[in-house]
């Protein structure tokens, strides 16, 4: 009897003491946690941690208009003086139906246009005029800003939302805001690097800025942005103003929803929070608690992440299945159907994810070299879905060389070849990384990249110089087949 009961006692204590260390590995990373440390910004122009965006918005959801008014400070940290300033305004892609980058399915009532208008800038203090450049805007200078001079730029503006199931788009009450106000777009020894309006990929190059935002929304609808809530001022008036901090964050998105719920959890100093339709809370929950797995392993194996929320929101978005942004990923509301495909959600699910590693804190420009974020996303999410799940990644992911990585998104021509080059090709040269290297070894390169390039703008040279340091032998023929012509 008593031998019983100290037999108990003592498998009830294991059982405690392993579920404290479950419990405790579940916070925490279970091998050397890694934190990134310093900020490689070089020369670029305007530089993360000296570039903050002010913004006041106002959002009239009936018109699906924001009114905004920017005041945008940073510092000329080029070697060069400036003559102009180059935005993007993503929203004029959408200004008629022969250039939207929208597909025909996503306009669920006939195509209907969306635009920025710029209704006044200056640049430290002076007036200038914006001059419309497809979806760049360019601003001649009156005088030269020298290198070390501060840049002041204030913008008001007003965008029209489309009644559009996409990124950038609304339906029913669902306000969809990625890319939706004037970006000072980033110059480096190469030029400027501008945006670029195409019906596939990211076509973008944003710097690491901080985002202080007062949004003013109609008391009743949500909102679920880049960055922390600080503060909620109801007005008299039925509506209600969110103040919002977001440092160096990659850009600033958002969504206004009506009538969401939502769960949330932890993982290490993150708060993790998924938005759903109220009748999808169960598959919210599921994903939510997948997406803990996915951070812990991406923490554990990249290093630390820096932001304190992460938010997941199932949104009407065609032509995407899911959509990264700087702490924010969109996924499509197909998602939570039940007979949707399990298996392929959590490939997209740790994709997406895998992206606030390598888009949001490591940055690239998704123009030049779309292969660099999207290939390592892939990789990743196979990567996850194997150490933790067993789930072999396909005999096509292996695929030998032979295709160029390094083609920019402007000389692709086909969302076929697109895929082809900077996803498909961009998880097999991890996979060949891997057979040549081992794969200890291909870690610590990318926790070298990561370290090396926190809130920075990447290149493929500079991810080689990494290889080249952890390889400790010439890379040069690896190089050339995945390189050259
Ligand atoms: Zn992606």
């Amino acid at each position: 009897m008593h031998k019983k009961i100290f037999f108990c006692l003592a498998i009830l204590i294991g059982v405690l003491a392993a579920g404290f260390f479950v419990h405790k590995e579940s916070q925490s990373c279970t091998g050397p946690g890694v934190s990134a440390a310093g900020v490689k910004t070089g020369n670029i122009f305007p530089a993360p941690g000296r570039t903050s965006y002010n913004m006041k918005l106002y959002l009239d959801a009936g018109n699906r208009i924001v009114y905004g008014k920017t005041h945008l400070k940073t510092v000329n940290t080029s070697t060069q003086k400036l003559q102009e300033l180059w935005f993007t305004a993503y929203p004029n892609a959408f200004k008629d139906k022969a250039n939207t980058p929208a597909p025909a399915s996503a306009y669920f009532n006939g195509f209907n246009p969306g635009w920025m208008k710029i209704t006044a800038i200056t640049v430290n203090s002076q007036k200038v005029v914006p001059e419309e450049q497809g979806i760049s805007i360019r601003v001649g200078l009156p005088g030269a800003i020298k290198p070390g001079q501060a840049v002041e730029v204030v913008i008001q503006w007003e965008i029209k939302i489309p009644q559009a199931s996409y990124r950038y788009g609304s339906n029913r009450s669902i306000y969809m805001l990625g890319n939706f106000y004037p970006a000072l777009n980033l110059l480096t020894s190469e030029g400027w690097h501008n945006s670029y309006n195409s019906v596939f990929g990211d076509p973008f190059c944003f710097p690491c800025a901080d985002y202080h935002m007062e949004i003013n929304i109609p008391q009743g609808y949500e909102l679920v942005s880049t960055g922390q809530n600080q503060d909620t001022i109801a007005e008299d008036s039925g509506r209600e103003i969110h103040l919002v901090k977001a440092l160096n964050a990659r850009d600033f998105c958002m969504v206004v929803v009506y009538d969401y719920s939502k769960v949330s959890s932890g993982f290490q100093n993150t708060s993790l929070h998924c938005y759903a339709p109220p009748g999808a809370m169960d598959k919210a929950r599921q994903v939510l608690e997948q997406s803990r797995d996915i951070f812990n392993y991406y923490a554990c194996t990249f290093g630390s992440y820096p932001y304190k929320e992460f938010k997941i929101v199932f949104v009407p978005m065609k032509g995407f299945h899911g959509m990264e942004y700087s702490g924010i990923i969109f996924l499509r509301e197909e998602f939570l159907d039940t007979s949707s495909d399990t298996k392929e959600n959590e490939f997209l699910l740790a994709h997406e994810i895998a992206h606030q590693w390598w888009y949001s804190v490591v940055g690239n420009d998704q123009v030049k070299e779309p292969w660099l974020d999207e290939g390592l996303a892939n990789w990743s999410a196979y990567k996850y879905l194997y150490e933790r799940k067993g789930q072999k990644p396909p005999p096509e992911s292996h695929k030998p060389a032979g295709i160029k990585l390094t083609r920019e998104l402007k000389e692709i021509y086909s969302a076929q070849e697109y895929y082809g080059t900077a996803y498909t090709g961009g998880e097999a040269f991890w996979f060949g990384l891997e057979d040549e290297l081992g794969s200890e070894q291909v870690i610590k390169v990318l926790r070298r990249y990561y370290a090396d390039f926190q809130y920075g703008i990447a290149t493929t040279d500079d991810l080689k110089n990494c290889i080249q340091v952890e390889a400790h032998k010439n890379m040069d023929h690896y190089f050339q087949r995945w390189f050259e012509d």
